[in-house]
This record gives C-alpha cells, sequence and structure tokens, in this order.
C-alpha cells in the first residue's frame, strides 16, 4: 500500500471505493443473493428461517430432490418465482445501473436467479446459476415459456404444484436454475472468468463466499493484483482476503458510493 493509500484507508469506506472506481479501468461487480434481500428477496440462508426450516435448501435444489419429489420443488420454484414477480428493484439495484453509464466497462456477474438487475436498467449482466424464468423441459431441454403462476403462489412456500409437461416430448418442465452438484453454464462461466481476470477493481456484494465456483472468482482477481473489495452487514468468508471489506448493505453501498462519486 503507497503514501496516498494508507492515507486513503482513513476515510470512509465509500471515499476510499470511490477513489479506486475513479482509478478503474475496468469494474466487476459480484452479486449474491444479498443484492437482492432490500427487495424482499429472501436470502438462501434466511429461507432456512421460515416455513422451510423443515427442509435442507440443498435438498431442494437438486436434480435428485426434483426426480423425488416434483411438486414439492416445482412449488417451491413458483413460489419463487412469484415472489420476484412482484418484487420491485432498490435503491442500490438503480445505483449500480447509474454507475455503470459512469463507468461504461462496469460489468456485473451475479449469482442470482431473480432479475432485478435488468429491470432497474443494468445491461452488461451474467447469471452464473441461471434464472428462475428460462424454464426448461428436464428431458429434452427445450425451453419452457408459459409458466403460470397462480395468484396466491407469492403467499405460499409451501405450495404443491406439478411441473407442466414439455409440448415437445412430453417431458416435465424444470426451473432454469443451475442446481447443487450442477455444472455452471459454460459460456456464461468463461466470460465471468475473462471479465474477472481484465479487470482491475472486483466489488462483492452481498455474498457469503460459500457456493463455488462463484466464491473463487474474488480470489482469482486477488492473485492478479486487482483490487477486491466486499460489502456485507456481516463478516463473510471473503472478508479476510479482500482490500476493503464495508459492512453496510448493499443499498447503503452503492448508493454511498454513487453519492461519493458525485461529490
Ligand atoms: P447466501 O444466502 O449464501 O449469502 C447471502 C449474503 O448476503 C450473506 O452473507 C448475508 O450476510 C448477505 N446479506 C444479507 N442482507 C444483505 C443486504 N441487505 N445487503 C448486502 N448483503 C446482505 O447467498 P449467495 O452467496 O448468493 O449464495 C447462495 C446461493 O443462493 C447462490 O447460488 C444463489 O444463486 C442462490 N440464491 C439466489 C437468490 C436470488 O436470486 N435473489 C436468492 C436466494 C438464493
Ligand atoms: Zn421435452
Amino acid at each position: 500500500m503507497d503514501m496516498e493509500e494508507s492515507g486513503m484507508q482513513a476515510n470512509a469506506p465509500s471515499t476510499v471505493l470511490a477513489h479506486w472506481f475513479r482509478a478503474a479501468k475496468s469494474v466487476v461487480v459480484l452479486t449474491g443473493a444479498g443484492m437482492s434481500a432490500e427487495s424482499g428477496i429472501p436470502t438462501f440462508r434466511d429461507a432456512q428461517n421460515g416455513l422451510w426450516s423443515r427442509f435442507d435448501p440443498e435438498d431442494l435444489a437438486t436434480a435428485r430432490a426434483y426426480q423425488q419429489d416434483k411438486a414439492l420443488v416445482w412449488g417451491w420454484y413458483v413460489w419463487r418465482m412469484a415472489t420476484v414477480r412482484a418484487a420491485q428493484p432498490h435503491a442500490g439495484h438503480l445505483a449500480l445501473a447509474e454507475l455503470a453509464a459512469i463507468k461504461p466497462s462496469l460489468s456485473i456477474v451475479s449469482q442470482n436467479v431473480d432479475d432485478l438487475h435488468e429491470r432497474a436498467g443494468s445491461k452488461e449482466v451474467i447469471h452464473l446459476h441461471g434464472s428462475l424464468f428460462a424454464s426448461h423441459c428436464f428431458a429434452c431441454g427445450r425451453p419452457h415459456d408459459d409458466v403460470c403462476l397462480p395468484p396466491e403462489a407469492a403467499q405460499k412456500p409451501s405450495l404443491r404444484l406439478m411441473p407442466p409437461r414439455c409440448s415437445h416430448c412430453g417431458g416435465y418442465v424444470r426451473p432454469g436454475v443451475v442446481w447443487f452438484g450442477e455444472t455452471l453454464p459454460k459460456l456464461a462461466w468463461r466470460r465471468a472468468e475473462r471479465w474477472v481476470t481484465d479487470c482491475d477493481l472486483l466489488v462483492a456484494i452481498g455474498t457469503s463466499g460459500i457456493v463455488f465456483p462463484a466464491a473463487s472468482l474474488p480470489s482469482v482477481a486477488r492473485h492478479r493484483g486487482t483490487k477486491v473489495v466486499e460489502t456485507n452487514p456481516v463478516r463473510t468468508q471473503l472478508s479476510d482476503q479482500v482490500d476493503l471489506s464495508w459492512r453496510s448493505t448493499a443499498g447503503e453501498a452503492l448508493s454511498g458510493l454513487l453519492a461519493a462519486l458525485k461529490t
């Protein structure tokens, strides 16, 4: 750390991050479930506290679980789709889209399966874990677009619902997310690795840093000498490996960064 930087560390996190943001040629923002928490979308762990404490989320998010009890798994995903449909992007999503207008090389690598970044106006978004809204046939892989969301779905995480059938082969439709034990979409992963390799600032927002391979991206950046910043209300697996660990919500951090850049 040079003299200017050691002085910078005494400043507010927003000032430090704004300094690094201005200096960066290329910025990657890695988002996790915490990015959507202020829009009312439960994170993985929060989901365990609710009705779903009876179930292990990893057992709801595997191909084996789907094959064993399709109505349970599909019903849970229909609830998640309805919850996201009813949610709105928050100030942090909107600030991130504005930050990309200031720094056009900014791109987003998201572990989230919602569409809140896009609805906030962000253009360069990779979804490493797929999308809730890209359902396809479990048997033949063809897309299935017209998923029906019952009006009460957003209130019913324990809704049991059989998945629709594929119009081509009659197979059952599955959600378009990457389940535990499945490989990430190759193209998305390659692009994410390239963006992270080429960037000179990586900001990890609202991720616990325990779901691999996404969780390896901050250390890929770090090993190349790239500045890595984390924003999260609590300490995480990443906290000891970053240049700046900022205890804040996604909304506070991104609005704070935007405000610091405008002063
Ligand atoms: P995670 O649930 O493991 O961790 C979420 C992190 O967000 C935690 O560290 C928590 O402290 C932090 N957090 C909570 N509120 C926050 C806020 N307001 N601002 C910033 N941070 C906040 O999530 P993960 O690291 O993304 O990994 C778990 C998996 O869960 C991912 O594969 C993801 O695809 C999936 N998931 C996605 C969504 C979504 O699409 N919105 C929701 C739940 C789970
Ligand atoms: Zn099919």
